[in-house]
């Protein structure tokens, strides 16, 4: 039994992935610390944040990392996925272009990271309705051929961006319990 009489510990490595812009440090900063930022600058980001979880009773930290803009130059590096049980794979609904790329980012974490990772596609910014250019549908379908995940999420109002951490570290902790 560990230090804090509750027997196991647990901590999951989550990386958080996607085109530049489409809001990964936004939802972390959302999930880790409550906050938002309009205007945030993608070289600004902290390599991880650690959120403790109750899952099934059980306390889980959370390992959160952000690529810390590392996306732009199409070089996110191994050390950034070594060891990651979850992944949040980021597209912006109305940005057809990041939608696209969702492919591309799944080659690459298959390449680094075995099957057994648990995925959550996350269609983000889900605030600007009036401007969509990616259906529900469409993201649920590409989420059902990838076998992922899928959530709808907004960093500016908070909608479902608990829910979409919470969804991927319980699958990783009833994947090893
Ligand atoms: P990253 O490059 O993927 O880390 O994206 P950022 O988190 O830096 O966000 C890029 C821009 O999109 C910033 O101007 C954010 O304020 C904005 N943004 C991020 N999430 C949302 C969201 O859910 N809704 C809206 N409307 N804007 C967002
Ligand atoms: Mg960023």
């Amino acid at each position: 039994e560990g230090a804090g009489g509750g027997g196991e510990e647990y901590l999951f490595k989550i990386v958080v992935i996607g085109d530049s812009a489409v809001g990964k440090s936004n939802l972390l900063s959302r999930f880790a610390r409550d906050e938002f930022d309009l205007h945030s600058k993608a070289t600004i980001g902290v390599e991880f944040q650690t959120q403790v979880m109750d899952i099934d009773g059980k306390e889980i930290k959370a390992q959160v990392w952000d690529t810390a803009g590392q996306e732009r130059f199409r070089a996110v590096t191994s050390a950034y996925y070594r060891g990651a049980v979850g992944a949040l794979i980021v597209y912006d609904i109305t940005r057809r272009s990041t939608f696209v790329s969702v492919k591309r980012w799944l080659d690459e974490l298959n390449i680094h990271c075995d099957t057994t990772t648990a995925k959550m596609l996350v269609g983000n910014k889900s605030d600007l309705e009036n401007i969509r250019d990616i259906s529900v549908d469409e993201g649920k379908r590409l989420a059902e051929e990838e076998g992922l995940f899928f959530i709808e999420t907004s960093a500016l109002d908070s909608r479902n961006v608990k829910e979409a951490f919470q969804i991927v570290v319980q699958e990783v902790y009833s994947n090893v319990r």
